[in-house]
């Protein structure tokens, strides 16, 4: 068995048969004391394994000998021998914590089975302590440790929740020092300009001196944890050179990293007590360091968002141009008070809203309903009730919707009207001279025989005097129809007033052996109009066609009736147009690169005077062209049941 064992008894002959015949030869070691009192005395100093008290002894008696053991807060296993058992006694030996309870005399056995029984309950008793102590150990741990998460997950919705750097990390300090019962916490940041730290957040620092902070970030500890990117912990083990020049007697500091930079470190120590860090809780710093530079990060970055976006509205509000911007479902996300002005458009709760509801404008609501490439659909003459005129484009933005700017182009078209008079009138009284000129041309042969040189320079003098007679009347058509002087309008056949056309051109074409294919129907419904003005439209169209194709070539020339709307197409194999130049051939004297003048002679009025007649008859014409290869010019003209209907 094995073990020591004090035996207590005022007998002579029980303490030896006890320790010579049962104890010593089964190798348990030996105390013996003569009464109560040593007996007490010897446990406290030699605690050993068992004791084995009598009861009955002068002074102390075994059961006070329990007693005053377990008021010594010791826990002995003791077997307690009596002369006379008596219920009573076993009772109070029991209550008084007796392991068990012989009575004399008793067989060698019969002590060895409570001897053993002792030692295995004690060993027991020992074993469920040793247990109840470690289940202890490991609840404070798991508490801490569920506090330490708890704290962790605060400082992290803490970043969720709020926006305001401050709060943030005032909570990251707060957890710092409560997580590793620090004295004092401090978040140092990086300038990189200057290379200095300075003190974004603290705990239990004066504020003056946080203000006031500035440390230059190479000769510090901070600055070697900046430049390692490694935690430091600095505990008594330390040199005591660095403890005394930090005043403090152990210290943790870890980097903030963002995005593989360090930008600043998370430090706690202590300066008064010696109370040293754990590498757990340098662990938990560096949980709380990346939250830390997470808010630091985001809320550089909202700041960053934040100084585009201002910039950005300040942009908007203080421009000239009106500017519109709706989402994919055609919903205002933008308007800007040059914009708001234009619409008279008050009120604040705008955005969200479709802007069908806000602006009435036809011209606007118009080019917001469409979409698509087609160039000419994506720019609109604006006129506002205030007699202002803008000049409104749409731009597609990928992924958002459509925005439109709006110019205002008063100026340009109070300029334009200016000029479009100055034109008539000039044209106007060059009429009068022309005649004259030509009248008189006419009448030189007549005066007397000319040579031939003199022959052919009159010949020159009259073609030169047509062609700009021509030009005139063509600035003096355009000018009336700008004018709007062309208001009588009449019930029209198109096909008609085409084939006039045609037959007008025919020769024309015969010289260049061009051959002219007509598809159109007899009749078609007709549409309102002015029938000089459609047929000089037509003519125009067709003799362009004939002029800009070269000999041999083909022009088709069709009119359709497709439901509220009469369709004329002009279809050429000739030169074509260059893309460059497409959006800028219906302009007053523009002609494309594409022909020499000397080739092809004009004056670049045909297409203004085409363009002006069409949009004067509420239709639309565009061209579609391939240079090389032909071209073709539609005119969409609304028809006349049409016309009275919106009326
Ligand atoms: P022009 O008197 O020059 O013909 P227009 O206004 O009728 O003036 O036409 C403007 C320009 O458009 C022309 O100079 C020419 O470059 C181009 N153009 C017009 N019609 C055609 C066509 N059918 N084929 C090729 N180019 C054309």
């Amino acid at each position: 068995m094995g073990g020591k064992i004090l035996v207590i008894d005022d007998g002579r002959e029980v303490r030896d048969f006890l320790v010579k015949y049962v104890l010593a030869p089964r190798g348990f070691e030996v105390l013996v004391a003569e009464d109560g009192e040593q007996g007490l005395a010897m446990a406290l100093a030699a605690s050993p394994d068992l004791i084995i008290a009598d009861h009955n002894m002068p002074g102390r008696s075994g059961i006070e000998v329990v007693a005053g053991l377990r008021a010594a807060g010791r826990d002995i296993p003791t077997i307690l021998m009596t002369a006379q058992g008596s219920e009573a006694l076993a009772k109070e030996a029991v209550e008084a914590g007796v392991s068990a309870y012989i009575v004399k005399p008793f067989e060698t056995d019969e002590m060895l089975a409570a001897i053993g029984r002792a030692l295995r309950d004690a060993q027991r008793r020992r074993e469920v302590t040793r247990l109840a102590a470690e289940l202890q150990t490991a609840n404070s741990e798991l508490t801490s440790r569920l506090r330490e998460l708890e704290a962790l997950t605060s400082v992290g919705h803490a970043i969720t929740a709020h926006l305001d750097l401050d709060t943030v990390l005032g909570k990251v300090i707060e957890s710092a020092v409560s997580l590793t019962g620090a004295e004092e916490g401090s978040l140092l940041l990086l300038d990189e300009k200057t290379g200095e730290l300075t003190m974004r957040a603290a705990k239990n620092f004066d504020d003056e001196f946080v203000r006031t902070f500035r440390l230059r970030s190479q000769d510090s500890l901070a600055g070697q944890v900046i430049r390692s990117g490694q935690p430091f912990l600095l505990d008594e083990s330390a040199p005591q050179k660095i403890k005394t020049t930090y005043l403090v007697h152990s210290l943790i500091y870890v980097p903030l990293r963002a995005h593989a930079r360090v930008i600043g470190v998370l430090g706690v120590d202590n300066r008064r007590t010696r109370r040293a860090f754990s590498i757990h809780e340098q662990r938990l710093m560096v949980a709380l360091a990346d939250y830390a530079a997470v808010a630091v990060e985001n809320a550089r970055l909202y700041s960053n968002t934040e100084a585009e976006r201002s910039k950005l509205d300040t942009i908007l509000r203080q421009t000239e141009d009106g500017v519109i911007v709706v989402d994919q479902e055609k919903r205002l996300m933008l308007i800007n008070p040059t914009a708001r002005a234009a619409f008279g458009i008050n009120g604040a709760d705008v955005t969200g809203r479709p802007v069908s509801e806000i602006i009435q404008h036809p011209e606007v609501r118009d080019l917001l309903a469409r979409s698509g490439d087609d160039l000419k659909t994506r720019r609109r003459e604006v006129p506002l009730e205030d007699g202002r005129v803008f000049n409104a484009h749409l731009t597609e933005i990928g992924g958002v919707g459509q925005a439109v700017v709006m110019q205002d182009i008063t100026h340009l078209k109070e300029l334009d009207r200016i000029k479009s008079e100055f034109v008539t009138a000039v044209s106007h009284d060059l009429r009068s001279p022309l005649t004259a000129i030509l009248g008189y041309v006419e009448l030189l042969n007549r005066a007397g025989p000319l040579n031939d040189q003199q022959a052919e320079f009159v010949r020159r003098v009259r073609f030169s005097v047509q062609a700009i007679t021509a030009l005139i009347s063509d600035l003096l058509d355009l000018g009336r129809i700008e004018a709007g002087f062309d208001t009588q309008k009449e019930p029209l056949q198109v096909p008609l007033l085409v084939r006039y056309a045609v037959d007008g051109l025919v020769s024309r074409a015969e010289q260049k052996r061009i051959k002219i294919k007509l598809d159109m129907p007899q009749s078609a419904e007709p549409v309102l109009g002015n029938p000089v003005r459609l047929r000089q439209m037509a003519a125009n169209l067709i003799d362009n066609a004939i002029k800009y194709t070269p000999d041999g070539g083909t022009v088709s020339v069709a009119v359709r009736d497709e439901s509220d709307q009469i369709i004329f197409t002009v279809t050429d194999t000739g030169v074509g147009i260059a893309p460059a130049d497409q959006p800028y051939i219906f302009d007053k004297f523009y002609r494309a690169r594409n022909v020499k003048d000397s080739d092809v002679p004009g004056t670049g009025l045909g297409l203004s005077l085409v363009k002006s007649i069409v949009e004067n008859h509420s239709g639309r014409v565009w061209v579609d062209s391939k240079l090389g290869y032909g071209t073709t010019f539609v005119v969409v003209l609304p028809k006349h049941q049409e016309a009275q209907a919106e009326n």
